[in-house]
């Protein structure tokens, strides 16, 4: 017999698939892991299933483990993976298994989690299956019993035991080479399930839940997806716990995921104390070992509720059901190395391959997913209103334009300033918001206006603390010069803000109260964002400073004030998405404002008052941010208009990238078809990371990606791009 099998071999595994002799009566089946010789090596693969003779074929070598580690549906998804976005087959299987895994299965076979309770489980082998065969080897009576059994399939103990086989002889065949043996996870009984009484789950349903579950539960058991949009604090939780719940209970796997797992606490704690035990965890924050043990708690069948960050939409469930992403709107969702896939069209790639219900919710879905759904192509279904007696936030647009006018060169305006102190002298918390870390953003010289840069990237600096400097895009420090390096001056001066200053300002505006800050910076050095959690959520904290990490997720009901110190910042960017994260940044971090019962304000302080990205946020008007953005798409042929493709290439030499991207131009325009456009070629955004130059060039049409025959490995390809910023 002839096995196709995708080879998992080096950084980027060949594009091909290979095929390979495997033993007539004993093919893996596909799915299955396996050690194949690989030129000089021997490397992992992953059985795809029948093959093509081709010449000077090896034999296939043996099972890393007994049963197959992917499903079928999940093969027929890595194969879409590999043709949308173009990788190899072999890198999309990759993504799909655990990092560890892939690193260290050796001959020794899958290793079973730590403190699981397991039982052990036996395949047959190959000098298995001849010893049956009637040749030389003796078997004892049992053995011969228990070695028909696994002729028929791999069984674990006590399936062996349930017909008749002892599993002791089995562990006698596994000794002697006829057969393999491995650890299976017994399943245990949820323990917590519903006993958690802080997290029990609400009596009444709005009147907006309520349909929003029947109409989605109507669907489980066939593919059908649901774009859910309710504003913030609507309880769309709420909606994917008990859509979970009648999934599992119709036997069906959940897979749940969020941006970023360190940033949905709650989202998880509340999964975790709804389903107990069913549920496993899977993101990159993990260990390896950790991440590891909770796939093996998967492929073993004893947790069927997945939550985690984009990856885990690849566990291996085998009848998954239901597939939520919450917040579909982050840009966390788009994979930024091979596959480079847009999460949400895997998952509904996935539930069509699958038969499951998929739920994108959001407050502010990306307007192409937004489209869709007007479009008929998912079911639209809204919570308009926030839950209970709660309402949406009051929020005040400033100018800055007018405060410079009326001499005020702080960093906060009177009419913030006013509503800080009001907020303190009630005992209330207050978050302000700045999507830039550090204290200031460049260090200058005042005499001959030299800026200090990071050498190896060509822009400015930021300054963190005393004397130390930080390039953000690379990561390298610098020091403080105490004089300027051009012309020795001793005016070096601070220009631009961070959240670092915020803190400092605040602080001397509202003296002596406990203050929070929450950026990468903090939770690095504080090691654990659960303690900075903790202080804000018993309100401890009275005032809440930080980047975009304040605004996602948290359900923080002491806070009724919302400031955002600048609004402009991500604006400005030269990218088709500028307006459409703005927008949804502004809404979510004012969306924390306000969940309690007193209700909340929010600020926005701005220089482009009359950007309809910022009305609509002080609005939270997402029909009229969506109208107005869907007709700027439009006018560009932008998603969903249009479809785009990234091209990036980088070198040590700037004119190799100009030239390699100039050649690239010249090859692929005279290919482009009607309506499409090849633009570029130009430098990157980030033209220069860490000493390599990047040069990019973007196709842009109907469907541009049949140009991408035509470019070379020297190129990242990223179809349909979260950003052109890259
Ligand atoms: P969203 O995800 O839409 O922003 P959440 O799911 O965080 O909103 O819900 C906001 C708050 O409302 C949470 O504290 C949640 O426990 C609560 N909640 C959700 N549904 C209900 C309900 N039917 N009755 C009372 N409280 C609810
Ligand atoms: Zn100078
Ligand atoms: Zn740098």
């Amino acid at each position: 017999m002839i096995v196709e099998v995708a080879v998992l071999a080096g950084v980027r595994s060949p594009r091909g698939t290979f095929s390979y002799l495997a033993p007539d009566g004993d093919v893996p089946p596909a799915g299955s892991l396996v050690r194949v010789p690989f030129g000089p090596r021997a490397a992992l693969g992953v059985v795809l299933g029948n093959g093509e003779p081709s010449p000077a074929m090896k034999s296939i070598g043996h099972l890393v483990h007994p049963t197959p580690v992917l499903y079928s549906h999940q093969i027929l998804l890595a194969r879409w993976l590999a043709a949308e976005y173009r990788c190899a087959l072999a890198d999309a299987l990759r993504a799909m298994l655990p990092p560890a895994l892939v690193a260290a299965a050796g001959t020794r076979g899958l290793r079973t989690p730590r403190g699981e309770r397991s039982q052990a489980q036996f395949a047959i082998t190959p000098e298995g299956r001849a010893a049956l065969d009637g040749s030389a080897i003796r078997l004892g009576a049992k053995q011969r019993q228990a070695l028909v059994l696994l002729a028929a399939g791999a069984r674990t103990e006590s399936e062996l035991r349930e017909v008749g086989g002892d599993p002791s002889a089995a562990a006698r065949l596994a000794r002697r080479g006829l057969a393999l043996a491995s650890r299976s996870l017994v399943r245990r009984v949820p323990l917590e399930f519903g006993v958690d009484d802080a997290a029990a789950p609400p009596e009444v349903l709005s009147q907006a839940q309520r349909p929003a579950i029947d109409a989605i539960t109507a669907a489980l058991g066939r593919h059908e997806d649901f774009l859910l949009h309710g504003v913030t604090a609507s309880g769309k939780t709420e909606v994917y716990l008990r859509v979970a719940a009648e999934a599992l209970a119709q036997g069906l796997g959940v897979i749940v995921l969020v941006p970023e797992i360190a940033l949905a606490p709650q989202t998880l704690g509340r999964f975790v104390s709804r389903f107990g035990e069913r549920v496993a965890i899977l993101h990159s924050a993990l260990s390896a070992g950790e991440r590891y043990d909770e796939w093996r708690r998967v492929l073993d069948g004893a947790a069927d509720v997945v939550v985690g960050s984009r990856s885990a939409l690849f566990a291996p469930l085998s009848r998954p059901g239901l597939i939520v992403l919450d917040e579909e709107h982050e840009s966390t969702y788009k994979q930024e190395s091979d596959p480079r896939y847009d999460t949400l069209a895997a998952a509904r790639e996935l539930a069509r391959l699958a038969g499951a219900v998929v739920i994108a919710g959001s407050a502010t879905p990306r307007v192409a997913t937004f489209f869709q759904a007007k479009q008929g192509r998912m079911h639209l279904v809204e919570l308009p209103e926030r839950v209970g007696e709660r309402v949406v936030p009051t929020v005040e647009v400033v100018d800055l334009r007018a405060e410079l006018r009326a001499g005020n060169r702080s960093i906060f305006s009177r009419r913030l300033r006013t509503l800080l102190a009001e907020t303190m002298k009630r005992g209330e918390q207050a978050m302000l918001f700045l999507n830039r870390r550090g204290y200031a953003t460049v260090v200058l010289c005042r005499s001959c206006g030299f800026v200090v840069q990071c050498p190896r990237c060509d822009v400015p600096f930021a300054w963190h603390s005393p004397g130390k400097l930080l390039c953000h895009r690379c990561g390298l420090s610098g020091a403080e010069p105490q004089t300027c390096p051009r012309c020795g001056s001793a005016q070096i001066r601070y220009l631009g803000s961070g959240t670092q200053r915020v803190e400092d300002e605040v602080r001397k505006l509202v003296g002596d109260v406990p203050i929070v800050r929450l950026d990468r910076d903090a939770v690095r050095r504080a090691g654990s964002h659960v303690r900075l959690f903790e202080e804000m959520r018993s309100g401890r904290a009275r005032v809440i400073v930080g980047t975009q990490m304040i605004a996602k997720g948290f359900d923080l009901p002491g806070v009724t004030l919302v400031g955002v110190v600048s609004a402009d910042t991500m604006l400005h960017l030269p990218d088709f998405a500028a307006a459409e994260r703005t927008f949804a940044l502004l809404t979510q971090v004012l969306g924390r404002s306000g969940r309690g019962a007193g209700g909340g304000r929010g600020v926005i302080q701005t220089y482009v008052p009359e950007h309809y990205a910022i009305r609509a946020a002080a609005r939270q008007d997402y029909a009229f941010f969506a109208g107005a953005e869907l007709a700027e798409r439009k006018r560009f042929g932008y998603p969903p208009y249009g479809r785009l493709v990234l091209l990036q290439t980088s070198a040590k030499r700037e004119e190799t990238v100009r030239r390699r991207a100039t050649e690239l131009v010249a090859k692929l325009g005279p290919r482009a078809g009607e309506g499409e456009e090849v633009l570029g070629p130009a430098p990157a955004f980030a033209a220069k990371v860490a000493d390599s130059y990047r040069w990019q060039v973007v196709l842009r049409g109907p469907d541009p990606t049949h140009l991408l025959d035509a470019v070379g490995d020297e190129w990242t390809i990223d179809v349909d791009p979260a950003s052109l910023l890259g």
